[in-house]
Formats: C-alpha cells, sequence, structure tokens
C-alpha cells in the first residue's frame, strides 16, 4: 500500500456517472457505475455509494470530479462547481460541487472530463511528463482537454475542441452531407461524434465496416481539426480516446491525413517519421476519465495544504 491519501473519484458522464476509491493508477479498490438519470436521484445515488465506499475502506482525503459539460470552472464564480448550459435535458445548472463538500466535508477538486483524462494520461498513461498535451475523446460528442505549462488550460470557459470549425468534406457520399451540430454549420463534432456519424451515413458508428467510405471522410475531418491544434497549441503529443476511436483503421487514417494537410510546413519529426508517437491511444483505456479525476482529487487535497500552511 502506498502512503498517498485515499481519494474518491467521481467521472460524470452524460450516460453514466463512474464512481471509485483509491490512492492512485495502482491501488484502485472500488469502482461502481451508476446510471445517469436525474440530477437528484443520479447524485443521491453517487452519494450513498461513497458512504458505503468509505464504511468499507476508510475516510477519503479528498473528492475528485471529472465532468461532462459544459461547466463553470472560475472559482470566484457564484456558480464555480456547476454543470451550466448543458442540452442534456434535466441537468442545466446542476451544482455538483456543493452537494458533495457539504455531504463529506473535505476539499473538491472539479474539472471538465476531458481535463480530468488530459491529466491522468499526463500523469501516468500516454503522455507522461509531455507537455503541451491535448486528449480528445470521440464519442457521443467530440470534447478536448488540454495541458499547458504543467496546467490544466482554463480561460474565460475551458477549450471546447469539438466545435473547431472545418471545411465540408468535398464530394461526400454520405446520405446527408451537412454537419449535425444544432449551433454549427460545419465543425469536427457535427462530422465525427457517433450520433453524428449514425445520422450523416444512415448505420450506426459501430456497426459501419472497416473499409467503408465514412472512414476515410471522419479521418479527414480529424485530421483538419488536429492540423488546426498543432498550429495553435505546438503540442508534443495528442491522444485520441473515446468510443469511435476504438476503431483501428481510424488512427493511421488520421496519422496519414494530418501530415498531407500540413504539407511539409512544419519541421518537426512529430509530424515527420515520429508521427506514430505523435498521435496516439490513450495509455490508461478507458480508465483515463476516473483517474483523471482521483488526480483531480489529489490536486484539491495539495492546494489546501498550501492555503493553510
Ligand atoms: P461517451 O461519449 O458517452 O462517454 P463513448 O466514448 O463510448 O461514450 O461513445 C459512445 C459513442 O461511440 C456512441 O455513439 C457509439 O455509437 C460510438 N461507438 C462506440 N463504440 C464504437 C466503435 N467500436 N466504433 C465506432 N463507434 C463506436
Ligand atoms: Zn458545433
Amino acid at each position: 500500500m502506498s502512503d498517498h491519501p485515499l481519494i474518491a473519484a467521481i467521472e460524470a458522464g452524460g450516460t453514466k456517472f463512474v464512481c471509485g476509491i483509491g490512492r492512485g493508477p495502482h491501488e484502485v479498490l472500488a469502482t461502481q457505475r451508476i446510471d445517469t438519470t436525474t440530477p437528484d436521484e443520479t447524485l443521491e445515488s453517487v452519494c450513498r455509494w461513497l458512504s458505503k465506499a468509505k464504511a468499507e475502506n476508510g475516510p477519503f482525503a479528498a473528492i475528485g470530479i471529472g465532468s461532462f459539460g459544459p461547466v463553470d470552472l472560475n472559482p470566484l464564480s457564484e456558480t464555480y462547481g456547476y454543470i451550466t448550459s448543458t442540452p442534456k435535458p434535466g441537468w442545466q445548472h446542476t451544482d455538483l460541487v456543493t452537494r458533495l463538500k457539504n455531504r463529506f466535508k473535505v476539499p473538491v477538486g472539479f474539472d471538465t472530463d476531458v481535463n480530468a483524462a488530459v491529466l491522468s494520461e499526463y500523469l501516468w498513461g500516454a503522455g507522461k511528463g509531455l507537455d503541451p498535451l491535448i486528449y480528445i475523446t470521440v464519442g457521443t460528442g467530440v470534447g478536448g482537454g488540454v495541458l499547458v505549462n504543467g496546467q490544466l488550460l482554463h480561460g474565460a470557459l475551458h477549450p471546447e475542441i469539438g466545435h473547431l470549425v472545418v471545411p465540408p468534406p468535398v464530394n461526400s457520399l454520405a446520405i446527408h452531407r451537412e454537419g449535425q451540430c444544432p449551433f454549427h454549420k460545419s465543425c469536427v463534432e457535427g462530422y465525427v461524434c457517433g450520433p453524428s456519424i449514425a445520422k450523416r451515413w444512415g448505420v450506426r458508428a459501430d456497426t459501419l465496416p472497416l473499409d467503408h467510405p465514412a472512414w476515410e471522410e471522419i479521418a479527414d475531418v480529424m485530421a483538419h481539426a488536429l492540423m488546426n491544434l498543432t498550429l495553435t497549441l505546438s503540442p508534443r503529443r495528442i491522444i485520441l480516446g473515446g468510443g469511435v476511436m476504438e476503431q483501428p483503421q481510424l488512427i493511421p487514417l488520421i496519422r496519414g491525413k494530418l501530415m498531407s494537410h500540413l504539407n511539409n510546413y512544419l519541421l518537426m519529426p512529430e509530424v515527420g517519421r515520429e508521427i506514430d508517437h505523435f498521435i496516439v491511444p490513450p495509455g490508461l483505456g478507458v480508465r483515463s476519465g476516473l483517474l483523471g479525476a482521483l488526480a483531480l482529487g489529489r490536486l484539491a487535497l495539495d492546494a489546501q495544504g498550501t492555503t493553510k500552511s
């Protein structure tokens, strides 16, 4: 057993909440999946499970939450710790942090699910010590977390990489050629998230055959987004996760198209002979979100120690 403190971790997703208790990536003592229903019902189930986990494993020193969003990350804001304008019915303006803090009386770390994932990949996964680091998930939506100068990137809000604008695919063979995002005509999410793929091609993403023309187009859209990110943030590595990225043909296709779009403009090995180490799958697999939440709990505990001393 390590001497790290026990932390409770919550990966808050639109479909499911995954909770865990542990000390680090090799010491997760228990986990639980809870379906996302209404905020009250879901958060009550989470709190009940955390109380049980505490009774069975001992008290935890902090809680970390990586949440679907958009979320309010500004500690000076009245709605800090809230899920804010989400399209998910019933979840707009939901306070996560105060509820857990009041219930368990420990520091609570809070960030987006994708910032949590980039943090765990930076500490323990496929991006160990590499900075800037980007983690993108392509699943029910598209989201991205960014770590720069050892810190998770926040700003006026937080990065919303899923809505980067990309050129509309040319000569698309899709049934519905237009992007499916209700907000933007031609953004990444409107073409490549699972529901957009299903709407555009008329078939569920996980049932499209490996050699279907959809994958070339999806890779092309992704490569445009990665080109923009490479040009603006100069990342040392980009990690691609989420359900859609489980298609094994996608990452090699994206690597090739990224190099072709950049057209030898950037003279760096990462977009040349080392491309296989530049665009990679998550090192922690599906655990990056939960372990990221655990890392956020650790940070909250450290921050409290710093303020007190
Ligand atoms: P979430 O984004 O809700 O956390 P996932 O990352 O698992 O969850 O993404 C779910 C989406 O990914 C669904 O739209 C599903 O159709 C799609 N998906 C899941 N597995 C695959 C797969 N192997 N190939 C293509 N698409 C997939
Ligand atoms: Zn959009």
